[in-house]
This record gives structure tokens, C-alpha cells and sequence, in this order.
């Protein structure tokens, strides 16, 4: 049999994804989390226990159960196989979650007060008490003076009834300036809102849908729920669906999702909302749309076609997205006449920002398709009223504070849509405008690894007092003045809302598997003790006397609702589903502690009472940032991994040491060309270079990709920490500085997808 140079990428790359999906792989994986979870002291005798709980490491909400030795040493972390979601299964960074807890050299064991100037390390350990009055004497103070709105606070924490109470707070003390980094999920509400008239978020059926259209999405490297996408991958390479269901991948590199796919579409960077108009001006002009939900549910397709043919016909879109014409029109003919087609926007694990532009013109390709509300395609699914709050009363102070225009220019006229925009708050902290920032909170966000640490300093630099809610002496908390430890995951109250992109309601309680092993709170604890401190109307905003009733007001909205049911058993078979009847709330509160999750299945999906507008859609893309080709002749592409984490956690030296010698040799990171492109700057396997963009300059080694786009470097986002413990530390080169951005006229959101660089040798 020939092996074609297609094919031979396919085992190449292929090969080293199926010893993620494969399950004989799977339970190596498994036995090496128990082998790297068991360093340190393990008790050797003592009986075996179990504990069921949800993993709060991604807004994933998988159900796991923890096994304890003695009910003291966690040993062991496992899927819930009740779990509607994850049904047992984990992901690779679930499966490490014990050294988060047990990551002695990181974590931050008491509350440090810095002593010297800033960054340098000398820190003083206080106690709680010292903490909390240092924070209350300058929050009253700045109340006092009438400036209640110079607080702001940064909130990295997953969607759930503690970033609530964090959003609460600042509101009662009268602050408007409660600010949460990029979500995917904020882009899909302002998708709904403008084409569908009505804010929802976008869940989807996945292991029911039969051709999948993926702009990028890294399906199998982290995309949504892994443990869902997972799933609905086996479904489709099920013998019985091999000939219906069809992946097609569009991004520039022979990425493990790329790979795994039954076609890959090399696109030129950048042009995937492109790409998505074309296709949808050859369904709209050959007619081959559905008809039925379009007439009935939609208008403006008039508008929308005229726009398409003017500009993104075969042609024009074949020039700009370098994809043959032949290949557009033979995608939106198989798309179009698909069982069960759905087109997915978000790229990377979804974590990149990309455009309201793109994420809308790859919707309309779901819309034309009939495929919102339908197996296999987009759930509109409306905000579920996890926890209702007590009515907050505001003080005259709250009142003035709140009547000020936020610090990051989110909600104002000019992006009223848009509900946070973090990438503007320290530069216009820098600027002191609209105001000055007199105390900034950051809770399990990184923003120094993220932005940059020259971005972040000349912030600082403005603002007299930055406290850190942290597990880890990270970047960012190592540029603090105060740091408050926060309890792992494990060891404290917590819930989630969902799991991302899956098509129904699912509410996860996480609980303390064991005391704090430091002196640690979460974040929720702390605010509800600084609000105590507080007194008056900011006090009385939570009448909770501990953390657990947070937890136990969101439960209580579960159960008036007398809707879902709990994992207490197997899942229920295909049309089986019936809701669980609880005879009282107490017993109802009970159960969900024990079991950890409460799921709907018969969940209603959201369509709003209009029509569904297309001529809504601003279908105008970010201008690039004008920058001399010649100068910069090349593509930078962030790449998400599965096995490596880009955000506020760190790595865990467990997925670290599976990275291979395509993400890092030794301590230099490894960046992928194209063979062509290597021939182009004499470079060869293994050539340490420098990539240069207008931002800055970082360290790599090259190696040689038949699957890297030509014109394109494919850089690994993860790597380059100043701060960690060895296994992270000065290892590799840290991207997120060197990338280039534009506005979103739309939306304000900084895109930050492709970069122009140069490569030099060095
Ligand atoms: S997908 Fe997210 S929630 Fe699920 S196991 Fe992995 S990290 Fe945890």
C-alpha cells in the first residue's frame, strides 16, 4: 500500500493522539497519575475511602471521586462514572489535580505582607487577622473619601456562586469595576444577543452531530469539555457511524485535532470568518440552505446575500483565504448537505480571542443549516438561576460609586454589548483614566505571564495597593503588596455552573475533602470576612454566617425548581430520564453534598420570540495592524496543548514531563516550520533562533514540520514562567508578550490570533 505524504502525517501525528484516546493508553496514563501523585508521604496502611467532588481546574465541571487513605492523604483522583458529562472519564490535567494540593514548593502557605520594593522578594509572613485589617483599613478609607469606585477587582475564577458573591461585593461596597478576563462564553452571548435578539449561551450536541465544521477549535487538544468532545469523538469512529460522521478541520497546522480529522484545510492565518462567508454565499446562491427554518425564523437574508455576492463570492474568497475554489464550494456543498451538520468558532481550548466577526459569519453557516436547536447542531440555552441573592440595598456611597463609567470601558455606549474588557484596565490604570485605581484585588489571575511584566509594571506603577488571592507564588503575586492564600480546590467550598458546551443544565458542588493543609481561605471566605469588617449596608448584603451557605442558597434554587436529579446511581438509559423527588430540602442538600452533582436532562433550549436577524450581524473584520511584510515576512500561531496549561496554573510537573521534544528540548522551547520556509532562511532541525515581532524577541529551537502552513512559525503557549518551582522555571520561552493585537470594533475585545514576526538565527 502507498503511503502518500497526507497519510504519512496522519500516522505521524496520529499516533501520538491515540495514546491519548486509545483506552489501553488511557490506563497507562492512569497508573503514571498514581505513580507521580504518590510523591511525598503516603500513610502505607489504613482503610480506603472515597469522596465525590467536581474538578474545578477548567470550567469543565467534571464529576470525580477522590480516594483517601485514612481520610487524610488524598492518593488518588477518578472519574465519577455517574457523571452525566464525563462518565468516568478524565482528562490528563484532572488526573494530576493531586499535585496542585500537594505542590509543597509552590504553594503560598500563610498570608505574606511584602517588606521592600516591589518584585524582590521579600515577603513577611502575617496572620489572617494583620491581613484583613491591612485590606479594611484602606477599603474604609477610600469609602470615606468617596471613592468607593477606584477598587477594582480581577476575577480569573470559573463561572459559579463564588465569583458571584466577588461580583456582589464590589457592587454593595460601590465599586463598578468587578472585571472577568476573556471568555469564549461572553462571545457566544453577544453572538446570540445581536443575531438571535436574545442573550443565551451556545451548548452543543456534539456526539450527535454527523459532519463537524471546525474553525480551529482544538477539539482534541483541551477544546470545551475534553471529556464531552472525547466522547463525541469515539461516537463518531464508531463502525456504525465511520461512513456518516466527518470532521473537517480548518487551521494552519496538521495539529493533533487536524490530524485525527478526515480533511484538513491548511488555511491562510486569519481568514477563517472569511472562509465562513463564502461558504455561506455558495449555500445561500445555489440554494442550499434550509429552507423551512430560514423562511420561518429569520430575517434579512436578502441583505446578507447582496453582501456576499458583492464581496466574498468563490473567487474573492479563494484569493484571500489561499483555499482552492473547487475546495469552498465542494465544503459548503458537503456542510449544507450533511445529516446533522454543525460549525464551531473558538480557537485553540477556546481560550484565544477571536472576533466578533468570525464567531458570527461561522454562525450564520449554523443558522443556514437548520442546525440551531436540533440534535447534532447549537443549543441556544438560557442562563439557569443557579442562586438567587437576597435584594442587595445600597447605601448612598455604593449608589455614587456605582454611577461612575467602569475603568475598562466595558457596558459604555461604545461597547454596551460587551460585559468585561480586562486587556483595557492596567493600561488605563496606567493612564489613570477615567480615574486612578487606589486598590486592585486579583483573584487566580496571572496577568504578568499573560500580558507581559512591562504591560503590567507601568500599571503598577499607578496603583498604591494590588492584593493577590493566590495559591502560587506566581508572576503576578510576586509584584503584589499582600498575598492571601487560597485553599485548593479540594479543600474548600466551591461550585460550577455547567460544563462548558454541554447541551443541558449540570450544577457541581465541590466540598473541603480535609481542612486546609496551610493557613489558607478561598477567595469567597475572605470577602464575606471583609464585609463583616465593613459593617452596614456592605455587611448585610450577605447574611451568610459561613462560606457553606453560599453553596447551600445556590442548592436551594436547585431544589424549588423541582427539576434534575443527582448522581447518586447509574446514568439513566436513552428516554428514560425522570426528575428525582426530594421530600425535603434538607434531605435533598444532603444527597447533593454526598454525590457532588445535579444535572437536568429535559432541559429546554432558548430561541427568543423574533426573528432571527441577519442584517444584525456587523460583518466587519478587525483591520489588521499595518506592519512592513518585508520587515516581518512570517505568522506567528499560538498553539494550545492539551498537556500544558497557559493560564493562571501552572503546569503540573506530572504533564510537564510528558511534554515531547516538539514543545521543549532541555530548557529552550521548540518552535515548528515548514521545511520550505526553513530552506527560505538557511535554517535546519534544530537551529536556535530568535522570532522577533514589533513586541519583543523570545529564544527557540526549529523543528522541521511537513504539516506547518509555509509563511507560518507554530509557537507553544505554556512555557517561559519566571517563577514556579524547577520542573516550570526558566524552561522554555513565554509567547503571550511578543503577540500583536487588534480591537474588535465590535466588541472591544483585543484579538490576538496571528502575529507578524521574523525569524533570526542566532
Ligand atoms: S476537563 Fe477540566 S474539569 Fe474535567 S477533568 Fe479536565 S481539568 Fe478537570
Amino acid at each position: 500500500m502507498a503511503i502518500d505524504r497526507r497519510d504519512f502525517l496522519k500516522f505521524a501525528v496520529g499516533g501520538a493522539v491515540g495514546t491519548m484516546l486509545t483506552p489501553l493508553p488511557w490506563v497507562s496514563m492512569d497508573e503514571a497519575a498514581k505513580w507521580t501523585q504518590r510523591w511525598g508521604p503516603v500513610l502505607q496502611r489504613g482503610g480506603t475511602s472515597f469522596l465525590n467532588s467536581v474538578c474545578r481546574l477548567c470550567p469543565g465541571g467534571c464529576g470525580i471521586r477522590i480516594r483517601l487513605i485514612e481520610q487524610k492523604r488524598a492518593v488518588k483522583i477518578e472519574g465519577n462514572p455517574n457523571h452525566p458529562v464525563n462518565r468516568g472519564g478524565l482528562c490528563p490535567l484532572g488526573l494530576a489535580g493531586l499535585q496542585y494540593l500537594y505542590y509543597e514548593e509552590n504553594r503560598i502557605k500563610t498570608p505574606l505582607k511584602r517588606d521592600g520594593a516591589r518584585g524582590f522578594g521579600d515577603w513577611r509572613p502575617i496572620t489572617w487577622e494583620e491581613a484583613l485589617y491591612q485590606i479594611t483599613v484602606r477599603l474604609k478609607e477610600l469609602r470615606e473619601k468617596d471613592l468607593p469606585h477606584t477598587v477594582a477587582l480581577v476575577d480569573g475564577e470559573k463561572p459559579g456562586s463564588q465569583s458571584q458573591l466577588l461580583a456582589r461585593f464590589l457592587k454593595a461596597y460601590g465599586s463598578p469595576n468587578y472585571i472577568r478576563p476573556f471568555q469564549l462564553s461572553e462571545l457566544e452571548e453577544i453572538v446570540t444577543q445581536t443575531l438571535h435578539g436574545v442573550r443565551a449561551g451556545i451548548t452543543l450536541d456534539l456526539p450527535r452531530s454527523r459532519y463537524i465544521l471546525s474553525f480551529g477549535a482544538a477539539l482534541l487538544d483541551g477544546w470545551g469539555n475534553p471529556s464531552w468532545v472525547g466522547q463525541a469523538f469515539q461516537e463518531w469512529r464508531q463502525e456504525s457511524q465511520k461512513a456518516k460522521a466527518r470532521l473537517v478541520q480548518i487551521e494552519p497546522l496538521a495539529s493533533t485535532t487536524a490530524s485525527m480529522a478526515d480533511e484538513w484545510v491548511a488555511i491562510r492565518p486569519g481568514t477563517e470568518g472569511i472562509l465562513a462567508l463564502g461558504l455561506a454565499q455558495v449555500m445561500i446562491e445555489k440554494g442550499w440552505f434550509h429552507k423551512e427554518l430560514v423562511q420561518a425564523r429569520t430575517i434579512g437574508l436578502e441583505g446578507l446575500r447582496d453582501l456576499l455576492n458583492k464581496n466574498y463570492t468563490p473567487d474573492q474568497t479563494a484569493k484571500t483565504t489561499e483555499i482552492p475554489k473547487e475546495t469552498i464550494e465542494k465544503l459548503a456543498q458537503d456542510f449544507s448537505s450533511a445529516e446533522q451538520p454543525v460549525a464551531l468558532w473558538g480557537k485553540g481550548k477556546g481560550e484565544l480571542p477571536i472576533s466578533l466577526f468570525e464567531a458570527q459569519a461561522i454562525h450564520i453557516l449554523n443558522i443556514l443549516a437548520g442546525s440551531i436547536n436540533r440534535p447534532g447542531g447549537v443549543y441556544l440555552q438560557p442562563g439557569f438561576p443557579y442562586i438567587s441573592w437576597p435584594k442587595l440595598s445600597l447605601d448612598k456611597t455604593a449608589e455614587k460609586g456605582l454611577a461612575q463609567p467602569r475603568l475598562d470601558g466595558a457596558m459604555s455606549p461604545k461597547y454596551p454589548k460587551t460585559g468585561n474588557l480586562a486587556c483595557n484596565l492596567f493600561e488605563n490604570a496606567a493612564r489613570k483614566t477615567p480615574y486612578p485605581v487606589n486598590l486592585l484585588f486579583l483573584n487566580e489571575v496571572n496577568p504578568v505571564f499573560c500580558l507581559g511584566e512591562r504591560h503590567f509594571l507601568r500599571a503598577l506603577e499607578k496603583i498604591p495597593f494590588v492584593v493577590c488571592f493566590s495559591s502560587f507564588m506566581d508572576e503576578t503575586a510576586n509584584l503584589a503588596d499582600l498575598i492571601l492564600p487560597v485553599s485548593n480546590f479540594l479543600e474548600r467550598w466551591d461550585d460550577s455552573y455547567n460544563c462548558q458546551g454541554v447541551p443541558f443544565p449540570i450544577y457541581g458542588l465541590t466540598k473541603p475533602v480535609f481542612p486546609p493543609l496551610y493557613d489558607t481561605k478561598s477567595s469567597g471566605e475572605t470577602i464575606l470576612a471583609l464585609a463583616k469588617n465593613l459593617g452596614e449596608k456592605v455587611e448585610e448584603a450577605f447574611p451568610f454566617e459561613k462560606i457553606e451557605e453560599v453553596f447551600k442558597q445556590a442548592a436551594r434554587g436547585l431544589f424549588n425548581s423541582k427539576k434534575g436529579r443527582l448522581t447518586d446511581g447509574p446514568l439513566p438509559e436513552a428516554g428514560k430520564y425522570a426528575p428525582a423527588h426530594f421530600e425535603s430540602f434538607d434531605k435533598f442538600w444532603e444527597q447533593l453534598v454526598a454525590q457532588g452533582t445535579w444535572y437536568d436532562l429535559e432541559n429546554k433550549s432558548e430561541g427568543g420570540k423574533g426573528k432571527w436577524d441577519f442584517s444584525a450581524a456587523t460583518l466587519q473584520a478587525p483591520a489588521p495592524r499595518p506592519q512592513s511584510l518585508k520587515e516581518y515576512p512570517l505568522w506567528l500561531i499560538p498553539q494550545s496543548l492539551m498537556l500544558l496549561q497557559s493560564g493562571y496554573l501552572p503546569n503540573p510537573p506530572f504533564l510537564t514531563k510528558y511534554l515531547g521534544e516538539e514543545v521543549l528540548i532541555k530548557n529552550t522551547l521548540v518552535v515548528q516550520i515548514h521545511p520550505e520556509t526553513a530552506r527560505s532562511l538557511s535554517l535546519s532541525e534544530g537551529s536556535p533562533v530568535e522570532i522577533q515581532s514589533a513586541n519583543g524577541r523570545i529564544k527557540a529551537l526549529i523543528h522541521l514540520f511537513e504539516g506547518a502552513r509555509p509563511g507560518c512559525v507554530f509557537v507553544p503557549l505554556g512555557m517561559g514562567h519566571k517563577a514556579f518551582d524547577p520542573t516550570l522555571k526558566d524552561r522554555g520561552a513565554n509567547p503571550y508578550p511578543i503577540l500583536d493585537s487588534v480591537v474588535d470594533p465590535q466588541t472591544g475585545m483585543e484579538v490576538a490570533w496571528a502575529t507578524r514576526v521574523k525569524i533570526v538565527k542566532v
